[in-house]
């Protein structure tokens, strides 16, 4: 029988994930040795601001007791604060809960370093979410280029795309499937670095994408073959492009340049992935996808292929779908995808500007809930384990199926 209830460490990464956490000193001066947060601390109207300058830095993640990692999200509304300092430890808590003692992700030494030419390393392409390192050299996606009658062929939810200058540095050039020897010098460097330092367990390849599966899947293959040169296949790596041609795969895998792929599906139903992905169903198509992953199964084996989703863009309101039709629908190709031996891996998305209002955040929680409870249900079901070769329950900020297979364990 399918659990109904999340674990407790579970339901705090749920409601931290939902509310937040609100400023304390405590939280602001554990931004000088954590891990950045992207966003900074901003001050709501009226919130106190010890620092009088309406934003300020914070921690990236923090981590619970049992290792379970959960992104901070800054809330002034929230009821949860930090306190403690570095020496004693850090407290996490409400008004009348018992506090429970947190650890911030620290900051690499590496990412305040310099390759041989003078290039900082945090600027190289590597990025850490927690124990995996992110390797994204080519960040520019050709979809963000084309429209077809007047819409944009990237992704409704992607805003992370734009081959704009914030990508100049990496010398990627549109319609160009190589990079540059630079790119990778400097990379290596990074990575040698990051090796030496140790706390990265697994490395996870990503990009853009190019309107021509085959090319995007000839620069999967020089920048494996570039990262293994450097890493010996000390840790796993794993290809998160789009979905490639089958002698493509081929080739990956007849050289072992990576251990797992992922394919981002990222929604269940053509209907919708036409919808929300135009660019993926245009140069790809919804079912040469999923035959991609079937076939990628067939070469690396089950456990070996991931697809990541988006979890819960199908509330957005012009899908006309009901929190419990989005969980429904999800759990149903959850169901498809782990029967042909493929593991979709959820991860909450939220919902762009004006809807985070509390009925819809609590839709969508409902919604995400019962997909995770769901789906760990699948993997049991199906005899189906996210490797750890793959991803961890701490690198897992906005996931929660390696919390509950962890914690929900017989
Ligand atoms: S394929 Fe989609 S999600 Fe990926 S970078 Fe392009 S637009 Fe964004």
């Amino acid at each position: 029988m399918n659990p109904t209830q999340l674990p407790p460490s579970a339901r705090l990464k749920l409601d931290l994930m939902f509310h937040g956490i609100h400023y304390t000193e405590a939280l602001g001066q554990a931004a000088g040795h954590a891990f950045p947060n992207y966003y900074p601390y901003r001050f709501q109207p009226g919130e106190h601001d010890p620092t009088g300058k309406g934003k300020a830095p914070i921690p990236y993640a923090l981590s619970l007791a049992d290792g379970t990692v959960i992104r901070i999200k800054g809330s002034g509304d929230s009821p949860w604060g930090v306190s403690g300092d570095r020496t004693s430890g850090y407290r996490l808590g409400q008004v009348g809960q018992p506090d429970i003692p947190v650890e911030f992700v620290p900051l690499p030494r590496w990412m305040g370093a310099q390759t041989s030419d003078g290039f900082a390393m945090a600027r190289t392409g590597l990025e850490l979410l927690g124990d995996l390192g992110v390797i994204n050299l080519a960040p520019g996606c050709e979809y963000f280029l084309h429209k077809q009658d007047g819409v944009s062929m990237r992704c409704g939810f992607c805003a992370y795309g734009a081959p704009d200058e914030r990508v100049a540095h990496l010398g990627q050039k549109i319609h160009q499937v190589s990079l540059p020897d630079l790119t990778y010098t400097r990379i290596g460097e990074t990575l040698e670095a990051a090796l030496a330092e140790g706390g990265v367990r697994q490395l996870y390849l990503v990009g853009g994408s190019l309107t021509d599966w085959r090319e995007e899947g000839q620069r999967y293959l020089e920048i494996a073959r570039r990262i293994q040169a450097v890493n010996r296949h000390r840790l796993p790596l794993s290809c998160g492009s789009g979905a490639l041609p089958l002698d493509i795969m081929r080739q990956l895998r007849d050289e072992n340049l990576v251990d797992n792929v992922c394919f981002n599906l990222e929604i269940w139903s053509e209907p919708l992935f036409a919808k929300i992905c135009p660019g993926k169903h245009r140069y790809v198509g919804y079912a040469r996808w999923i035959e991609a992953l079937e076939q990628a199964v067939g070469l690396w084996g089950r456990g070996h292929v991931y697809t990541a989703m988006v979890a819960g863009i199908e509330l957005e309101p012009e899908h006309g779908m009901s929190w419990e039709q989005a969980a429904d629908l999800a759990l149903e190709g959850a169901e498809a995808l782990c029967a042909r031996g493929i593991l979709p891996v959820y991860s909450l998305y939220w919902p762009v500007g004006g809807r985070d209002h509390p009925e819809y955040m609590s839709r969508l929680r409902n919604y995400f809930e019962r997909l995770n409870l769901g789906y760990h249900g699948l993997r049991r079901k199906y005899d189906l384990h996210i490797s750890d070769s793959f991803m961890t329950h701490r690198c897992a900020f906005m996931q929660m199926e390696c919390d509950l297979d962890r914690l929900m364990a017989d």
